[in-house]
């Protein structure tokens, strides 16, 4: 695994210092100087000053390997993960860029040379997208490379004109997909989120920043920003179809079968629980890179901002994990103790996750022994609730128990909809909509008091008696 790793980082380090770029590291996947950002969402992120002019840097043609985590904002592929197979929470974006030097035709060529010459992908199974308004890129493709004509096609901003966020540089792009269906006949699919056919690589064009008033403003230089996923590649160069069957997401897999006796793609389980195996197994393998990188970046969870996304990335973990372990005898956190898997197939390419393996394993173990014990409470009452709700004409759980539920035992709101959904149940969200703007009201005036209380003592000693601990609400996701 290690092996392949470092070939498709090394073919791609020759090519790209063939033509001239500076190889850099990635930068840590927490933004240190971004506000607009939680996490690193791409490549370009850290070269956001350059393109808008605002700084420089001493090299005009660059690549790295970039630590990705889309979570949150304009790029968030939470929903997805675990229920396909090539979107990740975490995941490493190969890049090229060209500041104010090479453009659209040499972006193009090498990126054909690579794909077909280096890499000898079918050409009949490659596609490229280029921006509806952009005739120069589609000519380009036209004149510059033996792509079939018939395979280029056009689509409007939704696909084809890349942003980093609501505001930032951006720019009309070209998409390079791959049919990975078995008669080689999906190009219909394209753009069409299909498992099937895929977009391995994005060329942009920087021209424009987006401004707080979200008006598009000519840059002063033009710029490219190259993006590929690598776990996507790797599993095409492997002959795979899903990301999950290349080498990349293997040590991880069989560690969870070492901890959960399961198996991932189990043929002697029948398809429906095969499909709830396999998701959690997806589920689990990536947050738990999400987690150790951003943890070893810096990021802890918490109830606030990055922190507060991280956490529920970190129960959405585990409760997968704990569904994997449902049937065993095998009890107690063990999320944690994939870190150690994964620091060591890491550990060549990224050491600071091997530095920093003690924080990452004791903040997941804290969290995840604290979380067990609200989820098996709260999964024990959630099911008297659903036993009387089975037995109501319409199937519906009081708002007011599920927010006794949330309030008393810590139990995620979010999770119980999605549980009562699983039982073809619902629950009153009116009612405890009401019960919950109850206990705000109920926390405002505590507050109230305990300014009060504290004005008349002095100081803050003693202000929070008759208060209580309001925590931000535990939503699951
Ligand atoms: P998709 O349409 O598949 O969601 P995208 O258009 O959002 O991808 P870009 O923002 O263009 O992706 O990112 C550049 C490249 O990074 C993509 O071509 C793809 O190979 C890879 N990539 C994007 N999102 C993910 C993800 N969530 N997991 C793994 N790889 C990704
Ligand atoms: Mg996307
Ligand atoms: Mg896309
Ligand atoms: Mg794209």
């Amino acid at each position: 695994c290690r092996k392949f790793y470092f070939s498709v980082q090394f073919i791609v380090i020759v090519r790209v210092r063939g033509k001239g770029h500076m190889i850099i590291k990635s930068a840590p996947c927490i933004p240190d100087s971004d506000p607009t950002l939680l996490f690193v969402n791409s490549g370009m992120n850290q070269f956001k000053d350059v393109f808008l002019g605002k700084g420089s840097r001493p090299y005009r043609r660059v690549a790295n390997s970039q630590k990705c985590i889309r979570v949150s904002g304009k790029h968030n592929d939470l929903d997805d993960v675990g229920r396909d197979t090539y979107h990740h929470t975490f995941f490493e974006m190969l890049g090229n860029w060209s500041f104010n030097d090479y453009y659209k035709s040499e972006a193009i060529v090498w990126a054909w040379e690579l794909l077909t010459e280096v890499w000898r992908l079918p050409k009949e199974r490659l596609y490229a997208t280029v921006y509806e308004e952009d005739e120069e890129a589609e000519g380009l493709w036209k004149e510059l490379t033996d792509i079939n004509p018939s395979h280029i096609k056009r689509f409007g901003k939704k696909d084809n004109f890349w942003e980093m966020g609501e505001t930032g540089p951006c720019g009309p792009c070209s998409e390079i997909h791959i049919d990975l269906t078995k008669e080689g006949r999906g190009g219909n699919l394209v753009n069409m989120g299909s498992p099937e056919v895929i977009e391995i690589w994005n060329l942009v064009f920087i021209q424009y920043n987006r401004n707080e008033a979200g008006q598009l403003e000519l840059l002063p230089q033009k710029h490219v920003d190259t993006g590929m996923g690598f776990e996507r590649v790797t599993a095409v160069l492997q002959g795979r179809v899903s990301n999950y069957d290349s080498d990349i997401f293997q040590p991880l897999f069989a560690e969870i079968t070492d901890l959960t006796g399961k198996r991932y793609s189990d043929l002697k389980k029948t398809i429906v629980q095969r499909e709830e195996t396999d998701v959690a197994f997806r589920v689990v393998a990536d947050h738990i890179r999400t987690l150790s990188f951003a943890i070893a970046d810096g990021a802890m969870p918490s109830n606030e901002g990055r922190g507060y996304v991280l956490r529920r990335i970190l129960r959405r973990a585990i409760r997968f994990a704990h569904l994997l372990r449902a049937e065993t005898a095998n009890e107690g956190a063990y999320l944690f103790r994939l870190v150690q898997t994964l620091a060591n197939q890491m550990r060549d390419v990224y050491p600071e996750l091997y530095e920093s393996i003690d924080i990452i394993q004791k903040t997941i173990k804290v969290e995840e022994e604290s979380f067990l014990q609200t989820l098996e409470r709260g999964l024990m009452l959630f099911g008297e609730l659903a036993d009387v709700a089975k037995r109501t004409e319409n199937g519906v759980i009081s708002g007011k128990e599920a927010f006794k539920l949330y309030d008393t035992f810590g139990f995620p709101i979010d999770l119980t909809m999605l549980l009562a959904r699983e039982k073809q149940l619902s629950v009153d969200e009116g009612e405890f909509d009401v019960c919950m703007e109850e206990q705000r009201n109920r926390a405002r005036m505590d507050r109230k008091k305990k300014h009060v209380l504290s004005r008349k003592e002095g100081n803050g000693v003693g202000s929070f008696m008759g208060g209580r601990l309001i925590q931000e609400p535990t939503v699951f996701c």
